[in-house]
């Protein structure tokens, strides 16, 4: 069985109560198709319940890295101990890493982006592709890492991408790939739909970010679950004009090129 795969989601915190947890989740994503879901970090605590949760369970995969709105959080060591944890075999990447300036009160940009280049290069270090969350930061996030390049040798992916189409070159010239969620469902989503429109379909991925943005038709129901991802894929698929079935092996082909570990044993 050729599979979904939701190569970005959060199962790390408590709000799959209602759904039985995240036992109930993994057993609704199973029933649904889907064969692999990457759990992401977004400080040390969490990189840690991301590779625990991928060890109690097959189809769980992680990446380990500091979002750039929890680095007010870091300590001195952390990065020593996110490296650690990037020798894990189902850890498939660094991330996600990044800058998001979109709060006032976020950690100082200068932070950020310091942050942020070091996590590059750790990646680099360690073989391993970058899984990047950019909000309202577009040109730094592009300028940064033009001037970076050779630190993206291993690959990397723009998650959830929300910046104008015409941004899309830019990023793919620096040869990252996109991946889209709930949002490419929703029915204001013209920018999403034309950037999908415009990437090269070997360079598209899907996620769902959950617990957050829910998909249509079932947008406004919290928790979001790594069921939903087909209906990012669906999206994809009519925006592409391909059939559905072909989009979601095609989505399987680039996860496997991109991070070459999701595949692995
Ligand atoms: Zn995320």
């Amino acid at each position: 069985m050729q599979g979904y795969i939701d190569i970005h989601c959060h199962l790390t915190g408590d709000e799959y109560a209602p759904l039985g947890g995240v036992d109930g989740v993994l057993a609704l994503a199973r029933e649904n198709g889907v064969e692999r879901i990457v759990c992401s970090g977004f400080d040390l605590a969490s990189s840690k319940t991301a590779q625990e949760l991928a060890g109690r369970y097959n189809e769980v995969y992680f990446c380990v890295g500091y979002h750039p709105s929890e680095l007010n959080k870091y300590q001195d060591g952390d990065l020593e101990q996110i490296r650690m944890l990037c020798q894990d075999k189902k850890c498939i990447a660094v991330g996600e890493i990044g800058l998001d300036y979109h709060f006032e009160d976020n950690p100082p940009k200068d932070m950020q982006r310091d942050m942020f280049i070091r996590q590059l290069q750790l990646a680099y270090d360690v073989h391993l592709p970058v899984v990047i969350h950019s909000r309202d930061a577009a040109q730094d996030t592009l300028e940064l890492l033009q001037a970076h390049k050779t630190l993206l040798g291993n690959g990397g992916l723009m998650h959830c991408y929300s910046y104008s189409p015409e941004m899309t070159a830019a990023f793919s010239a620096l040869g990252l790939s996109f991946s889209f969620g709930g949002p490419c469902t929703f029915k204001n989503a013209h920018k999403v739909v034309e950037s999908i429109a415009r990437i090269e379909k070997t360079r598209l991925l899907s996620e769902t970010d959950c617990p957050y943005l829910t998909p249509v038709p079932h947008r406004g129901e919290f928790p979001n679950h790594p069921s939903m991802v087909r209906f990012a894929v669906a999206k994809m698929a009519e925006i592409k004009q391909i059939d559905e079935i072909e989009m979601k092996n095609q989505i399987r082909e680039n996860a496997k090129r991109l991070f070459p570990r999701l595949h692995e044993k």
